[in-house]
């Protein structure tokens, strides 16, 4: 069984990842704050015959990157499915936005997945197989209001996601970019109906996406299956993008 870390796996799209993948692998959910609902997502693997362990990962702490790394490895085996999920908004428009607000979500999104990865791709190397699943965004592709400071950090995602393919293609190492569009979470539970309405209104399929819609896509990302493809960018939006 192949061992796979979800960042940011105590909730939302992060949480649905995780119990997707611990159908086929062994799971290390990561948390940074919610420990418990780290611990509920493990239970619920559990309880459908999965092995789970839920492991304190802050991507902006290389000590904690590290410590997290070596407990899975004693835990299960290294990390052969990495996915980059941990991430946060600090929305303002471009004018008003604090450097602070820069800085935080760049390091928690782009650089958190460069610790994360770069740590990962170690052990992926020494195996000969990896699966690096980047969670990036639409704001990334076509940018958004309000958020320069994320979109820049989901563009570099980008960015980062096809360079490691290109570098690491020959090990049998993908790496691969989630797109979600708006998706049904803690992360866009401020929208009230009547915005969730104008989404929809933009969206080919009629409702708002859900974390299994990503799920899904990252369990064929992290598989066998998916093993010709790599430095690839899968917008999941209900046809926002199209
Ligand atoms: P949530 O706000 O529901 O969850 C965010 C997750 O990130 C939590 O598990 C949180 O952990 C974790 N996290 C935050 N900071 C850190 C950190 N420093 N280190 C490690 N983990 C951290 O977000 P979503 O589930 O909605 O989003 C998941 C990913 O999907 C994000 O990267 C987001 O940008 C992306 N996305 C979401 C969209 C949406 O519509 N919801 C659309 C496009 C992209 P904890 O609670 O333990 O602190």
């Amino acid at each position: 069984m192949k061992t796979a870390l979800v960042t940011g796996g105590s909730r939302g799209i992060g949480k649905a990842i995780a119990q997707k993948l611990a159908e086929t692998s062994n799971v290390a959910v990561g948390y940074s704050n919610s420990k418990e609902q780290a611990v509920e997502v493990v239970n619920s693997i559990q309880a459908n015959g999965g092995n789970a362990i839920a492991v304190q990962i802050d991507v902006t702490d290389n000590d904690s990157v590290e410590k997290c790394f070596e407990l899975i490895e004693k835990e299960f085996s290294s990390v052969e499915i990495l996915v980059n999920n941990a991430g946060i908004t600090k929305d303002n428009i471009f004018p008003r936005l604090k450097q602070d607000d820069w800085d935080s979500v760049i390091d928690t999104n782009l650089t958190g997945s460069f610790r994360a990865s770069q740590r990962a791709i170690k052990g992926m190397m020494k195996n000969k197989w990896g699966r690096i699943v980047f969670i990036s965004s639409v704001a990334g592709i076509s940018g958004n209001m309000g958020q320069s400071n994320y979109a820049a950090s989901k563009a570099g995602m980008i960015g980062l996601a096809k360079t490691i393919s290109k570098e690491l293609g020959s090990r049998n190492i993908t790496s691969n970019v989630i797109a979600p569009g708006y998706i049904d979470t803690d992360m866009t539970s401020f929208l009230d109906d009547q915005q969730k309405e104008e989404i929809i209104g933009q969206l080919s399929i009629k409702r708002v996406g859900k974390p299994e819609d990503i799920a899904n896509m990252v369990a064929f990302l992290g598989s066998d299956e998916s093993e010709y493809i790599t430095g690839q960018v899968f917008p999941v939006d209900g046809g926002l993008t199209t």
